[in-house]
């Protein structure tokens, strides 16, 4: 993939670890020559993103809450007086009460529904208002999002019930700025270990589910998605808007297993 993103700038929002996906997303883009800015939440994640940042050449990290309005607009004034259009984003931000990612999803507050919905939502909207108008050759943009969009998953609740609404406003999206040039899909990632994972009840037991039932009989890696990711952000994928493409290892394909399925 070396030189495919070339010439490419683009934003990556919601690096919070190595275990980030935003980090192996980067890495993919990175590797094939996209020059990177970060965004992080609050000043406690900056320690651990600027050298993460370092690694891949790149000095620009840049604080944004996407819950504050303001605070998304100085990102991208900074962005804009730094390098003046914009190539790529990607949005790997998720956010609920982990007190309601266990139980019941009829039990959620209208509190925490709102809240998820905004921060895991809108503020994907939210960003592209931004991100469009430094998009002037076109663009790509990329949100990541779960299965438990489309089918009941354990312990996800309100988080299923806030990627449905993602993966629509991609759909709007890609309608709303193709035009420009700019192309506007999502990834469905299987289950990864990561910080925001974690807050998931039972965590572990959807790790182990998928592993045993998709049919590559693994899970994927943040690299898997990473490639996927550069597929999508690049010029290989210019055809493709509004698009979900799961990154599952073949998960969402299943109904049901063989009685005499030999693993399970
Ligand atoms: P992560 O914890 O590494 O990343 C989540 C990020 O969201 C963090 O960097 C956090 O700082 C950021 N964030 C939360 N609230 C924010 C706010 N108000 N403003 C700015 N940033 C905020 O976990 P991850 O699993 O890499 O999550 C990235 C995305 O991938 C999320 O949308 C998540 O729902 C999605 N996803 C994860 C999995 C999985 O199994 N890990 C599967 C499918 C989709």
């Amino acid at each position: 993939a070396d030189g495919l993103m070339a010439g490419k700038r683009g934003l990556i929002m919601g690096l919070a670890n190595d275990k980030s996906i935003a980090w192996g997303i980067a890495r993919a883009l990175s590797g094939a020559g996209a020059e990177l800015a970060f965004s992080y939440q609050g000043e406690a994640l900056r320690k651990r993103v600027d050298p993460l940042a370092a690694q891949l050449g790149s000095d620009i990290v840049l604080p944004c809450d996407v819950g504050d309005e303001a605070s998304i607009d100085t990102l991208f004034a900074a962005l804009r007086d730094r390098w003046g259009k914009l190539d790529f984003v990607v949005h790997a931000i998720g956010f609920s009460d982990k007190n309601e990612l266990r139980g019941r999803y009829v039990d959620t507050s209208r509190g925490n529904f709102n809240l998820t919905m905004d921060i895991s939502v809108y503020s994907f909207t939210a960003v592209m208002q931004r991100a469009e108008k430094l998009m002037t050759d076109g663009g790509s943009a990329l949100t990541l999002t779960y299965y438990g969009a489309e089918q009941v998953m354990p312990h996800y609740n309100v988080m299923g019930v806030a990627k449905a609404a993602l993966e629509a406003s991609v759909k709007y999206l890609a309608e709303d700025l193709g035009k420009d040039g700019i192309r506007v899909n999502s990834i469905s990632a299987g289950p990864i270990k990561t910080l925001a994972a974690s807050g998931i009840g039972d965590f572990r037991y959807i790790m182990k589910w998928n592993e045993l039932n998709a049919p590559l009989r693994r899970n994927v890696t943040i690299d898997d998605v990473g490639g996927s990711a550069l597929y999508l952000l690049s010029d290989l994928g210019a055809g493709v808007t509004g698009e979900n493409l799961h990154v599952d290892a073949g998960y969402h394909v299943v109904g049901m297993k063989a009685v005499d399925a030999p693993d399970v």
